[in-house]
């Protein structure tokens, strides 16, 4: 799980609330622009266990402060408020149910409601969770992790582990194959330069915001494919090249 920031989606976002206030029967938060906005803020990847969704399944709107719940009436009002509203995998989606957030600690993607207004807290997420391995676990003492992992299984379900076991692996192979090639000289290994290009295009892959589990890449990776990119870059006597993605990675790691 990330902190996943809707401020340059700022515009998109009023748009969608919009849409919310104009639909007044059935369903009215389940509509096109707020599937499209939600869609879009996400990147196609589940607020909660950061697995893409579309690709297998058709993603569910999820309600942070839950549509019915019987010990507070105030989430009722929230049912179409677009800051209430989350892009999920029908796993997380269903695991959550109507749980309170407040009662199982559950960490709120991005805007909680405190104090009569809706906040966000960017640093949250990082000082209540962090990857080790494949694995998930709560920052010591943190209520808000230990409840996010209990409640949707982040450990627990064989399946999405065994997924993000995958993605480890795969970084960590193509990482040890890049290692190699640094060391070989382009006359010992034709087209070294494309074939290094191509790699570490791989590798920045698994850390973009669209690919699954990039949070545990970035945490478990980040500063060794920082480190392979400066041997890369004083290789081919080129600077800035990678200064970007050093800029994006630290940012999030
Ligand atoms: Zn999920």
């Amino acid at each position: 799980m990330k902190y996943v920031g809707r401020e340059e989606f700022e515009w998109e976002c009023e748009l969608a609330q919009k849409a919310l206030q104009k639909y007044s029967s059935g369903k009215k938060y389940n509509n096109e622009v707020v599937q499209n906005m939600l869609r879009q803020v996400y990147h196609g990847c589940c607020a909660y266990c950061e697995g893409r969704v579309e690709p297998t399944a058709y993603f569910e709107i999820e309600h942070y402060y839950p549509k019915k719940n019987k010990s507070h009436r105030e989430y009722k009002q929230w049912v179409t408020e677009f800051k209430n509203l989350h892009y999920a995998c029908p796993r997380c989606n269903r695991l959550k149910g109507n749980k309170d957030p407040k009662f199982y600690h559950i960490l709120s993607p991005n805007y909680y409601f405190d104090n009569g207004g809706w906040v966000t807290k960017p640093n949250e997420i990082d000082s209540s969770l962090y990857y080790a391995g494949h694995k998930v676990f709560a920052r010591k003492g943190s209520l808000q992790g230990a409840g996010t992992i209990a409640v949707f299984k982040l450990n627990e379900r064989q399946s999405l582990w065994i997924d993000r076991l995958r993605k480890y692996a795969e970084c960590y192979y193509l990482m040890n194959v890049i290692y190699g090639l640094l060391g070989k000289s382009s006359k010992e290994v034709k087209d070294l330069d494309s074939a290094l290009q191509i790699l570490f295009g791989q590798l920045v892959a698994y850390t973009n915001p669209d690919a699954a589990y990039s949070t545990m890449i970035v945490q478990n990776f980040g500063t060794e494919i920082c480190k392979l990119m400066k041997v890369w870059q004083y290789k081919r006597n080129e600077k800035s090249i990678c200064e970007q993605f050093r800029k994006r990675i630290m940012g999030i790691a």
